[in-house]
């Protein structure tokens, strides 16, 4: 029997006992590819495992006469075109769903936080300023989380994870998510959009980015939240208008706003850019690129968790 063909474009975001564990299937190609690259090599290869940094097009899958597999192990799956690999009778093997075992996944929620505080304590400016040997506190004065009211849009794995975070550090809690009812972490649930962007002094984003999310958090809703409200975005960018967001952050509506997903990742589109660029001259917009979910133990346990169903699956 020949060989199934596995290729990985994007090694570097895999750890070794992964790819080790690719490599026990078949025959791995892990090189990292540009997309341009990744689309022209694809089509000769059985199994296609990405994570974030490359998109599995509907023209690649079209292109693909042997591809059997997408491996992907991320809880976010709009990086793959769901319909023409389901059209195609390709099966994905990713997190999305796998509740139980995503419950022992941290990495994503510690992050969100770790921006919080980041953000309201202006940590990344002040230590900038440190860099620069000048040693003031007056810019840096921060905010407490103590008392505040954190906002939680989408009551899932991160969301009630963050829940109880929050209640450590002493916040009021309310979510709005319109399929979860449940009390965890002492959040009060919220069924009216405006009563609960009216509620939240601080806003974090823990929707999944579909159809029904794009552009959830919009002017509009923006507007209701109180004025110098912090935003914290670990979702997906185009859950957020950006415009908007930029124009908030100009406009002094909000305080803050902190994010580690952009609109058009890795490329980046013009707003993603101005973004940036507002970043370089402003302490109160911190953006990370995209490692929420990217720590040593999670990339390792994630990886081994979603190849060990390939392998169920393949024998
Ligand atoms: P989850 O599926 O456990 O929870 C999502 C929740 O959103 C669900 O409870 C769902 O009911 C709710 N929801 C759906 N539509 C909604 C709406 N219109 N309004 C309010 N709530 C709504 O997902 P999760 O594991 O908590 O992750 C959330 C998202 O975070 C993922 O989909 C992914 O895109 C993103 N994520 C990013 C990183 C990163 O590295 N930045 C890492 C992991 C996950």
């Amino acid at each position: 029997m020949q060989k199934l063909k596995i290729l990985c474009p994007e090694p570097e975001n895999f750890s070794e006992k992964g790819l080790q564990l690719m490599a026990s299937i078949g025959h791995l190609d892990a090189v990292p590819l540009s997309q341009q690259d990744f689309e022209v090599m694809a089509p000769d290869y059985d199994i296609l495992a990405v994570r974030l940094q490359l998109h599995i097009t509907a023209e690649i899958i079209h292109s693909s006469k042997k591809l059997q597999v997408i491996l992907s192990p991320t809880t976010g799956t709009d990086h793959i075109d769901i319909k023409s690999a389901k059209d195609a009778n390709i099966k994905i093997f990713s997190l999305k769903g796998e509740n139980v075992f995503l419950e022992s996944v941290y990495s994503s929620a510690e992050h969100t936080f770790a921006l919080l505080l980041s953000l309201i304590r202006y940590i990344p400016s002040s230590f900038d300023s440190v860099k620069r040997f000048e040693w003031v506190q007056g810019p840096f004065r921060g905010h407490e989380l103590h008392g505040k009211v954190l906002g939680i849009l989408g009551f899932g794995r991160i969301g009630k994870k963050m829940a109880h975070y929050a209640n450590a550090f002493g916040m009021d809690v309310v979510y709005f998510d319109p399929y979860v009812d449940c009390c965890e972490g002492n959040a009060l649930r919220l069924t009216e959009t405006e009563e609960f962007y009216n509620r939240s002094e601080i806003l974090t984003i823990h929707v999944p980015l579909d159809h029904s999310t794009h552009s959830l958090v919009g002017k509009k809703e923006i507007e209701m939240l109180p004025r110098d409200a912090f935003i914290v975005n670990t979702a997906r960018g185009a859950i957020v208008d950006y415009s908007a967001l930029l124009r908030a952050l100009e406009t002094e509506h909000i305080a803050g706003a902190a994010i580690d997903v952009l609109t058009c990742e890795p490329t980046l589109n013009d707003i993603d850019l101005q973004l940036i660029e507002y970043s370089k001259t402003h302490n109160n917009l911190i953006i990370t690129s995209h490692i929420a979910g990217a720590t040593w133990e999670s990339i390792e346990k994630t990886d081994v968790f979603v190849i060990e169903k390939l392998k169920d699956w393949l024998f």
